[in-house]
């Protein structure tokens, strides 16, 4: 048994997904003839109440179209210093789009109106043109911290006074959805493009959806075009999609539960130094400098158990549908186990 903590991403598909990817009606996508992916963009759009979806290979295509959509080169986006987008998109802010980044240092990667509203830049020839915000939600680097609609409420309204646009890197939104138990329609109506993905907690193999208004949408097309995403048979993907959204929502909740009890395990444990809040599915702790990451995760991998290094004493662990009970069991002994 191999336990893999090192992402969620690194689930496979299970029979009832293969059987409806096998199973799915397909067509040329570039032409706009693929009827499974036109039903998923469709659906997805529907459940956040945006007008259009854009079936799209990755979540960083996702979050880089709508950088390019929403700016013009030369302009400069807000974000929080852990975000995604700037982090783990191989600078794709500057590359695709020539935008730069102004990094605020939020509360566990949550950002204020007020930090926002204190970085936006006034209208001289000298100084850059502000003119995107993108929240992350849940915060992965941050140890997957979640945004309350209420939280987000005041950031939408300064967005809209200062007529900037709200993007949300939502790779993860359901898992903070099934904690706060606010709706995917309340969390459409705050942002102008949101991006969701499907091979994180919801265990497909590949794809994210963009969501946003229809003009928006035609414009990411193109974009997705340029930047090599245009998919031909994609239907065989988007079903699994279809499929992940219809089960495998709800279940993310299981995920919390092992990662809490995690936590508690690494609470015992004296070459734990401390361990992040623990609000959904990703556990980000410290361990004792006699003990560098790097040693733990050799002597966890004697054990085959795989994990994430995030930093010298930094370790990530990520909860998925391909973790469980069984080897969260397994997982204890070995933690007690290491001295
Ligand atoms: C995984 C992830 C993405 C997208 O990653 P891809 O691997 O390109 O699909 C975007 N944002 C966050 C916060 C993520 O964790």
């Amino acid at each position: 048994m191999i336990i893999d903590l090192r992402s969620d991403t690194v689930t496979k598909p299970t029979k009832g997904m293969m059987d409806a990817m096998m199973n799915a009606k397909v067509g040329d996508d570039v032409f706009g003839e693929d009827p499974t992916v036109i039903e998923l963009e469709q659906k997805s759009a529907a459940l956040f109440g945006k007008e259009a979806g854009l079936f799209c290979p990755s979540g960083t295509m996702t979050n880089q179209i709508a950088i390019k959509a929403h700016t013009q080169p030369g302009d400069e986006l807000i974000c929080d210093v852990n975000s995604h987008i700037y982090n783990y998109e191989g600078g794709g802010i500057s590359f695709n789009s020539g935008v730069q980044a102004k990094l605020m240092t939020g509360d566990r990667g949550r950002i204020s109106a007020q930090q926002i509203e204190q970085s936006i830049n006034g209208d001289f020839d000298w100084l850059t043109r502000t003119s995107l915000v993108s929240l992350e939600n849940t915060v992965n680097r941050a140890g997957g911290s979640f945004y309350t609609v209420d939280q987000v409420k005041p950031i939408q309204k300064l967005c809209n006074e200062k007529k900037l646009a709200l993007h949300l890197d939502g790779a993860r939104i359901f898992n903070a959805l099934v904690e706060t138990k606010e709706s995917t329609q309340d969390t459409g109506k705050l942002f102008d493009s949101i991006s969701i993905c499907l091979s994180k907690g919801l265990g497909t193999p590949a794809g994210s959806v963009l969501l946003g208004s229809k003009e928006f949408i035609k414009k990411g097309r193109k974009i997705r075009k340029v930047f090599g995403g245009g998919m031909r048979q994609a239907g065989f993907l988007a079903a699994a999609g279809i499929y992940a959204l219809d089960n495998n929502v709800t279940r993310l909740k299981d995920d919390h539960k092992r990662a809490k009890e995690i936590e508690k395990i690494l609470k015992q444990l004296s070459y734990v130094d401390s361990v992040l809040p623990v609000d959904t599915n990703i556990l980000i702790f410290d361990i004792n400098p006699k003990l560098s990451s790097l040693d733990f995760e050799k002597k966890l991998a004697e054990n085959n158990i795989r994990m994430a290094a995030f930093g010298k004493q930094t370790v990530r662990f990520v909860t998925h549908l391909d973790f469980t009970d069984d080897m969260l069991g397994q997982l204890e002994k070995v933690l007690k186990s290491i001295r």
